[in-house]
């Protein structure tokens, strides 16, 4: 292999993902269907034509067909090529960073269920447990094989700490606001991160995953209020995520000296307390809307964005930068 140029082996690579990525579509729809997704063809899921082959080539097909079916011209889901290309450069990334190795092939295999999972979690906020237990059988058979640096003692008790982690999180949360911030899937996806990474970057992902859902969710919220005509809630959202973003700004730029600076905390806190007030009464208000409507619970109601996303974000992230991470929280939150 070593006679060959990386720019092919690139090229290969890069191929690879997108099939594994128009695979993993096929898996995502079909488990969230409860189908079985290796004995039957695909099919429109409109017009239920049976696709001939050269309409399944990744990305590629999409683009010839104008986004659109070929028999009923029902516009394809965006999802196809995007997953396609997301699994053909989490592949490429694999390969530059790790060659052609055994480690490469895990990667690729924990980078594929990350899809898997993030891409359920996006679509009906489900996570199928069956994912997430071969995902944390991967992690630890990973440290068994020497391959992720982390000892096998390591994974097995991360598994079990994250797991702990988000159920009493969860179990808090449903004590205080009413129900369970955390769905028992990110339980479960916890439970794969720990056995993959160990302990340290398990916390770093956790850190990670918490700001990122600041950032992300916080200014979607306000935005969905905006257009449900609360202008109240969505403000108290954005002052959530001027406050803390403020926080940590002035802290890290060292504007003000020792005394100013807990002054300016302070009224930040204040401020804080008022919108989350606010916040809180709405969801309260939320949730007896929920009760009274029975089952007829639309997953728009609830007001958390999934999780998954942002723990899976994470970890790619950690996956190939973890210490270049880690030096970057440690200077913020110093
Ligand atoms: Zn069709």
């Amino acid at each position: 292999m070593s006679n060959v140029p990386v720019w092919i082996v690139s090229v290969y690579v890069f191929i690879l993902g997108l099939c594994i990525g128009s695979f993993l579509n096929v898996v995502i729809l079909r488990s969230l269907a409860g189908e079985d997704f290796i004995h039957s063809r695909s099919k429109c899921p409109r017009c239920k034509n049976q696709l001939a082959w050269y309409m399944n080539i990744p990305v590629f097909s999409y683009i010839f067909l104008r986004g659109k079916c070929a028999f009923c011209k029902e516009y394809i889901s965006i999802q196809y090529p995007l997953v396609e290309l997301i699994c053909g450069f989490c592949y490429l990334a694999g390969y530059i960073s790790f060659g052609l190795t055994l480690k490469t092939l895990f990667v690729w295999i924990i980078l594929s269920f990350f899809i898997l999972l993030a891409g359920t979690d996006f679509k009906e906020t489900v996570i199928i447990d069956i994912h997430a237990y071969i995902l944390a059988f991967v992690g630890i058979l990973f440290s068994v094989l020497k391959l992720s640096g982390v000892s096998i003692f390591d994974s097995v008790l991360s598994a079990i700490f994250g797991f702990l982690f988000f159920e009493i999180l969860a179990l808090f949360t449903r004590k205080i606001i009413g129900f369970r911030m955390f769905g028992e899937g990110d339980s479960l996806i916890a439970v794969a991160l720990g056995a993959i990474f160990g302990f340290k970057i398990l916390l770093l992902i956790i850190v990670l995953s918490f700001i990122l859902q600041c950032f992300f969710s916080i200014p979607i919220i306000a935005l969905r209020e905006i257009n449900n005509k609360k202008y109240c809630v969505a403000v108290s959202y954005l002052i959530v995520l001027i406050g803390l973003l403020s926080v940590f700004f002035v802290n890290y730029l060292n504007l003000f000296d020792d005394n100013l600076y807990l002054f300016f905390a302070l009224i930040v806190c204040i401020i804080l307390l008022w919108a989350l007030k606010n916040i809180v009464y709405e969801i309260t208000e939320k949730k007896q809307n929920v009760f009274n409507e029975n089952d007829g619970i639309e997953k728009s109601q609830f007001y958390i964005m999934p999780f998954g996303p942002a723990l899976i974000f994470a970890s790619v992230v950690c996956l190939f930068f973890s210490s270049q991470v880690k030096v970057i929280i440690l200077n913020f939150l110093n």
